[in-house]
């Protein structure tokens, strides 16, 4: 865990945010600032600090997230209409949060 990391402190339940759903690898829950009508992120437990930083033993892991990331998209009734999975990698790739997470992004209106 990282001292200084708001999504360790999260994922340790160190603030009141509120999960969608949690697992032993990973705990899902609402983006503070959504920019979709569904905006939700996907966050590891373990501090990976981005896709740059992935190796070959986590690639299980981030195909969980991916699954999860369909499943919650099944919950919350945007699967049909369609929705992003998307990973913001480093500065440049708009991550701001240096905890790797991936963001579900959904429910437009047509
Ligand atoms: P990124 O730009 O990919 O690093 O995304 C970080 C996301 O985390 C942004 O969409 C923020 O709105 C969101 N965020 C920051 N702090 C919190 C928080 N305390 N709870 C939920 N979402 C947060
Ligand atoms: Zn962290």
């Amino acid at each position: 865990m990282e001292k200084e990391c708001i999504f360790c402190n999260i994922v340790n339940g160190k603030t009141d945010t509120r999960f969608v759903f949690e697992d032993d690898q990973l705990v899902v829950f609402k983006d503070i600032n959504p920019h979709a009508p569904v905006h939700d992120l996907i966050v590891p437990r373990r501090h990976i600090r981005s896709i740059n930083d992935m190796t070959d033993a986590d690639q299980g892991l981030v195909a969980h997230m991916l699954a999860v990331g369909r499943d919650v998209a099944r919950e919350r009734e945007i699967n049909a209409s369609g929705y992003k999975l998307v990973f913001n990698v480093e500065w440049g790739g708009g991550q701001r949060i240096f905890h790797l997470h991936m963001h579900l992004l959904g429910g437009w209106k047509k």
